[in-house]
């Protein structure tokens, strides 16, 4: 073979070597460039001819990577850019780098190089081979995610109204507290602050409103808080503050605590109304109440309910026995909806006398709460909580029920009860479906509206008269009487017992206890009965206990009378009883 032939066979085994290596390496998508060690591209494939087009290049056929790659004239260097070629050309080993290239139309993108020396037969460098992998579009989605991510974290820490932290962070930093308090054989005090009023407020003036008292009762606590302490939101108008600061003396918190309450006397001012907030505040502290984190919130709280008890606005340090209290309010609650299902609640019964004719003009529905193993429970020990719990509207509606098919039995039986008056939650006047529920209840049970009396009391009826007046007219006008409960012990505008629809004004049973020996009392109830006259109210005093009380009111002119002094209330039986006596023998004192 001549040499021509030689050559030429050899220049036709490197073409075709040449054109089976294009073709394997455009078969990558990634693109691949072949370089040599003066940054000149040698091979490139399909992918990586694509980011030649427009580019600035000095010599189109012997373009250098940089050129390529970023658009310089240079290569990269520098500590913030460093040439990741030149690591593999010094230690002869591939390596994989993040490197940011730009693209043809000199966008950034994120590019994750792989770069591996190439070498000859006699293990002789000649170059390396760059794959370069476009994972801009990976690194937006994976910051999404993260930004995402920390969205969601944040959002499982915090209250979304206030940004305050909420229950899970502010337990996990009691943690870290008393872990760091166990150490420095310090203290860390729990607040644990509720509203008082608040419940009211929302009810009164609605959620969005809620929400603004709450915002600025947050806005004051963080006003007075060091940057040591951690305020949390933790329930409704529930809040949680953490004292740690390597605290030494229990003084400190009380300072803070007078001071919380202090802020508070200020009104707060929300679109035009001006309001008061006071604050019912428990206080347990690590280590003396307990080691563990969600035990000293428990600790606190059930301290915070001895403050409600002790008649809000004031604060109370845990105490042992209220471990016990907790936990029967929890069970109280749990019971008193299983008891609403299980119909637990019976309806007894206290006549309502006048004490000249000494006839009976109508009786209370009063609840009790027949208890499988406690026996019978009296409302005082659950009312609030049924209040508290919105249980109340159900409760009041079995009661209603009862009583109304009661009264129907005892008039079908030709007996006469006179007026039946039923306690009404201020929450069930605000259910939307009262009035049609009313009507449907007194259609079920045969109960006709004239027997019915339905009483509101005063101090929840003059929280807000604008919103109780339309209801109680509907209410007045289906032809059911209104009575005032508990008179004497809120505050009533006139003005607005005179717009109220109101039939009666009971005369509250603490006026009456030192009747007629006190003189403010004596004041009270002759002001009472004056009252109720010159509006044509009819009246009566609820627990007259004695003859001496029952004389000083008939001698007043109030001789509608409710008390022990005539009959305690009772069940049903036992006022069938008493009423068919009363019937057949037609006489007049049976209680
Ligand atoms: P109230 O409406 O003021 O009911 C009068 C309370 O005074 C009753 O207490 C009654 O047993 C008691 N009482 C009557 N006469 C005398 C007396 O001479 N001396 C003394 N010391 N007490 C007397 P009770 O039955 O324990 O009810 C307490 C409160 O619970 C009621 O006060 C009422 O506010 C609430 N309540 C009772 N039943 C219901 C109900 O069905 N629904 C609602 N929402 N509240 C109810
Ligand atoms: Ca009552
Ligand atoms: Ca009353």
């Amino acid at each position: 073979m001549s040499i021509k032939d030689k050559l030429s066979e050899h220049f036709e085994i490197e073409d075709a070597c040449r054109h089976y290596l294009e073709s394997v390496i455009d078969g990558i998508s990634d693109p691949v460039m072949i370089i040599d060690d003066g940054y000149n591209i040698q091979l490139m494939n399909e992918a990586a001819q694509k980011s030649l087009e427009h580019h600035l290049i000095a010599d189109i056929e012997h373009p250098k990577c940089y050129e390529v790659s970023h658009h310089r004239s240079v290569p990269c260097d520098g500590l913030k850019h460093p040439c990741p070629l030149k690591k593999v050309m010094e230690t002869k080993k591939s390596i994989s780098v993040m490197h940011d290239h730009l693209d043809s139309e000199g966008k950034a993108r994120s590019v994750e190089l792989t770069i591996s020396p190439l070498s000859d037969r006699d293990e002789k460098f000649i170059g390396l081979m760059e794959v370069a992998r476009d994972i801009t579009h990976d690194i937006e989605i994976k910051e999404k995610l993260k930004k995402q991510k920390d969205i969601t974290q944040y959002q499982a820490h915090h209250d979304t109204l206030t940004g305050l932290s909420n229950r899970t962070l502010f337990v996990d930093r009691l943690g870290q507290s008393i872990k760091k308090a166990y150490r420095s054989e310090s203290k860390v005090a729990v607040l644990f602050i509720d509203l008082d009023n608040f419940k009211e407020i929302n009810d009164s003036f609605g959620h969005s409103f809620g929400d603004e008292v709450l915002k600025a009762v947050t806005r004051r606590f963080l006003a007075i808080i060091r940057r040591t302490d951690t305020l949390a939101r933790i329930g409704g108008d529930e809040f949680a503050m953490m004292i740690d600061d390597e605290l030494k003396d229990s003084a400190v918190v009380i300072d803070i605590v007078h001071e919380m309450m202090q802020i508070m006397r200020e009104p707060f001012v929300i679109e035009h109304h001006s309001l008061y907030v006071t604050l019912s505040i428990g206080i347990s502290l690590y280590p003396e109440d307990a080691a563990v984190a969600d035990i000293l919130l428990k600790n606190a709280d059930a301290a915070m309910h001895r403050s409600k008890e002790e008649g809000r606005n004031t604060y109370q340090f845990y105490t042992e026995d209220m471990t016990e209290k907790a936990f029967e309010r929890i069970v109280m609650e749990t019971s008193l909806r299983e008891a609403l299902d299980a119909e637990e609640f019976i309806v007894h019964y206290q006549p309502q006398i006048n004490a000249e004719t000494e006839m009976l003009v109508g009786m209370e529905a009063l609840v009790r709460w027949e208890h499988k193993s406690m026996g019978l429970i009296s409302p005082a020990k659950f009312i609030h909580l049924a209040e508290e719990t919105g249980l109340i509207v159900d409760l009041d509606r079995q009661v209603m029920r009862a009583a109304m098919r009661q009264v129907s039995a005892w008039y079908a039986e030709g007996l006469d009860p006179g007026i039946l008056a039923l306690n009404l939650a201020m929450k069930q006047l605000q259910q939307e479906d009262f009035i049609p529920m009313l009507e449907a209840m007194i259609q079920e049970t045969g109960c006709k509206a004239k027997w019915l009396e339905l009483e509101v009391t005063e101090g929840k009826i003059m929280k807000r008269p604008e919103q109780a007046i339309e209801t109680l007219r509907k209410i007045s006008d289906l032809g059911i009487l209104l009575a005032i409960d508990d008179f004497g012990t809120g505050y009533s505008s006139l003005a607005y017992l005179k717009r109220l629809p109101i039939d009666k004004l009971k005369i509250d049973r603490s006026f009456l206890i030192d009747v007629p020996h006190d003189e403010d009392d004596v004041a009270i109830v002759r002001a009472v009965i004056a009252l109720a006259t010159s509006m044509n109210m009819s009246m009566i005093a609820e627990g007259v206990e004695t003859a001496q009380q029952r004389d000083f009111l008939l001698q007043n002119g109030c001789s509608d009378i409710q008390g022990y002094f005539y009959a305690r209330p009772m069940p049903a039986e036992k006022m069938t009883t008493l009423l068919r006596e009363r019937s057949a023998t037609g006489s007049k004192r049976s209680f």
